[in-house]
């Protein structure tokens, strides 16, 4: 895939970047390393000021880093906006609060004695160089998610960022460097995903992160893996979004038509497959039909879109692969399942439901990485419980019931790293994310993203 900006709304290329070579990767390697001595040993009171200032830059620049987003992968403006003020958000809180947790622990005194000890403490400290691979669907969060924690942890990132986001991509390392973190703290490397192992292997490279589909994730877990190196990955996901009978409908099908388009379908968390009770399926079915229906698709830097290009050609025609084998399978659209007809360029796709389908069809295994929804109708939670836990994913998940033995029952078994009740998984810095099954482990956000790249240190005294 060439390094450039090549505007979904159009399909037309505006920038081209060539990769940096072995040596320039070579020499982003030793700043990144001699970096780490220094950043490791400063106090966070240091790390914090130079991540509020990050975060203050981010939101004078958020019209123009928004503008640049939305060229290079095509999500609506607003929330192209939202998603730098939500980072500069996540900025603060961890500038705020890593110093807390990441402050030592004390065992209890009793397990302290019974090691024959006087005083055990636990302290964070960081891992050293980390490795970010990252997407472009949220080209700014994906990174700030990890970025944030890390160096506040005392590490320095070295980000891949995906190809198409380049101008994104170089506008962090400049926002780092702005912020006056030290040269070498954060850094991007241009580099296309065929480098990406050569870096993971450099001894100077402790760990790494990858948010991005599962092949990407098999790849750098499996290098990094023979390395014996720590990893944290978030891969897609394919989330159901449960509609039980105590639920307001009116509500349910709303906030289910924002958690399928959210981001022009483009979300690892949006929810992707809707399990409706039989009792409310025929209610429900049609609302949230009508609803996706009548969303505009369109130009993705105007006011009044909610959806705009899928980012790439290749993932419009990965998602109509996988409508098309659906329909040859007997499912039926209830809306949608075509490209528009009124936008000839640029990569549209309407918003598409899918009714009866089955497990013969690709799509109910597949992640559909755009505005398509499957539905399904099931006779209570026994069988909604099993059509939502029938994924090879298990990232997130929603649950629209008012009924408490209902909700006990869905967070008990649902196979996901998380279970929201009457709204739509969303994340937050103080909540952690990640998920089980093919959606990856480790955690970011919150304490749990914080600790992932720390050494966990015991120390005893005599
Ligand atoms: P992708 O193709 O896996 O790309 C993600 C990143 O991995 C890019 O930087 C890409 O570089 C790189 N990459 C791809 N193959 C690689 C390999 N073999 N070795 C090393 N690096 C490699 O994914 P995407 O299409 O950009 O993003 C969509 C996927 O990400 C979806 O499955 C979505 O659900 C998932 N996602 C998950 C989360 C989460 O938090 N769980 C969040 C967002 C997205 P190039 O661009 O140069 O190929």
């Amino acid at each position: 895939m060439p390094i450039a900006t090549v505007d979904p709304a159009t399909g037309e290329t505006l920038k081209t970047f060539d990769p940096m070579g072995p040596e320039e990767v070579e020499r982003r390697l030793a700043a990144a390393h001699a970096a780490f001595r220094r950043h490791r040993v400063t106090d966070f009171a240091e790390r914090a000021r130079l991540l509020h200032r990050a975060a203050d830059l981010l939101d004078e620049d958020r019209d123009d880093i928004a503008r640049t987003m939305t060229t290079e992968m095509g999500k609506p403006l607003a929330a192209a906006r939202a998603e730098a003020a939500k980072c500069a958000k996540a900025m603060h809180w961890y500038a705020d609060r890593a110093e807390a947790l990441l402050a030592d622990e004390r065992p209890a005194q009793s397990d302290v004695q019974d090691s024959g000890g006087r005083q055990v403490r636990v302290v964070y400290r960081p891992l050293g160089v980390v490795l970010a691979v990252m997407p472009w669907n949220f080209p700014l969060w994906q990174v700030v998610r990890f970025a944030a924690p890390a160096l506040m942890a005392g590490n320095t990132g070295l980000l891949k960022h995906a190809s198409n986001v380049p101008q994104t991509a170089l506008y962090l390392e400049d926002l780092f460097r702005r912020a006056g973190y030290p040269e070498g703290c954060f850094q991007t490397l241009l580099i296309g995903s065929g480098a990406v192992e050569a870096v993971l292997r450099d001894r100077r490279v402790a760990a790494a992160t990858l948010t991005g589909s599962e092949p990407a994730g098999r790849s750098v877990a499996a290098i990094a893996g023979d390395e014996i190196k720590k990893t944290v990955l978030e891969l897609g996901g394919s989330d159901p979004f449960v509609v039980m009978p105590s639920a307001d409908l009116e509500r349910a099908a709303r906030t289910a038509v924002t958690a399928r388009v959210q981001n022009n379908g483009q979300s690892c968390i949006a929810a992707k497959r809707f399990i409706v009770h039989t009792d409310v399926y025929d209610a429900f079915a049609a609302r949230f039909a009508e609803l996706m229906a009548a969303l505009t698709v369109g130009n993705p830097m105007d006011a009044s879109t909610d959806v705009g290009p899928l980012a790439t050609e290749q993932g419009r025609a990965d998602l109509e692969e996988l409508v098309d084998d659906a329909l040859e399978h007997g499912a039926v659209a209830l809306c949608g399942g075509k490209r528009p007809v009124a936008l000839a360029h640029g990569w549209y796709y309407e918003p598409t439901v899918l009714a009866g389908v089955t497990p013969r069809m690709r799509i109910h295994h597949e992640e559909a990485f755009g505005p398509v929804a499957t539905l399904y109708r099931v006779r209570d939670v026994d069988e909604a419980l099993d059509v939502a836990n029938d994924s090879p994913f298990g990232l997130s998940s929603n649950v629209w019931t008012r009924d408490e033995e209902e909700q006990h029952r869905f967070v008990r078994d649902m196979e996901a790293g998380g279970v929201f009740f009457n709204g739509m998984t969303a994340s937050h810095p103080a909540f952690p994310f990640g998920g089980v099954k093919r959606s990856g482990y480790g955690r970011e956000l919150s304490e749990h993203g914080i600790r992932e790249f720390c050494n966990i240190t015991t120390v005893w005294y005599g």
